[in-house]
């Protein structure tokens, strides 16, 4: 059980469609920032081509996940598009004890469970400016099959539909720059 008492850095969690930029987006704001750092996250997803082991995930068989679990090592875990997600504790709370704000990029399901444990976490959801473009940038992207891409366009219907309950902030992601300027202007008002 985490001390809320004892914490002093904040938890920021970052949500959105697949494909709306999330990723981009809090890398921008972790080199903009200083004190900031992002949670690297476990997935038993098979690795693309671009992503690095380590850095943007890592990426672990569903048993060496299920003694994650097991373990109590996780602080929230969901399943997403058929994979398993989760975001281990050890660095997040290393990293809030410290004083640094921690961002999360993960999915809705996984941002309720971690807002249970840190009721102060800031939520922050990215939206694409049009579906139609939400489609594009994924096809953009080439990681999936047709198939798959159909699979997580409807998934985002029900993600945005979730977001209007649970998120304070809501960013849309049509310039770049601009999502990146507000995202870290909600960071540094929370940090105040
Ligand atoms: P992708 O496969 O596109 O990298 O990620 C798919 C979804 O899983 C995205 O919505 C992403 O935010 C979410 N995700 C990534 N890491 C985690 C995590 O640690 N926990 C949870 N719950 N979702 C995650």
């Amino acid at each position: 059980m985490v001390e809320r008492k004892s914490i002093k850095g904040r938890l920021v969690i970052v949500s959105g469609p697949s494909g709306v930029g999330k990723s981009t987006i809090c890398k921008e704001v972790v080199k903009r920032l200083d004190n900031v750092c992002m949670s690297v996250s476990l997935t038993t997803r098979p690795k693309s081509e671009e992503e690095i082991d380590g850095k943007d995930y890592r990426f672990v068989s569903k048993e060496q996940f299920s003694e994650q679990i097991k373990q109590g090592n996780l602080l929230e875990y969901a399943e997403v598009f058929g994979n398993l997600y989760g975001t281990p504790k050890d660095k997040v709370e290393q990293c809030l004890q410290s004083g640094k704000t921690v961002i999360l990029e993960i999915d809705v399901q996984g941002a309720r469970q971690a807002k249970h444990f840190y009721p102060d976490a800031e939520m922050i959801f990215i939206l694409p400016p049009t579906q139609k473009e939400l489609l594009e940038r994924m096809n953009g992207r080439g990681r999936e099959d047709i198939e798959t891409a159909a699979v997580r366009l409807n998934g985002a219907s029900g993600e945005i539909a979730a977001a209007w309950q649970y998120y304070k902030h809501m960013v849309i992601n049509d310039d770049l720059q601009q999502a990146v300027d507000e995202v870290i202007e909600i960071i540094k008002i929370v940090g105040e």
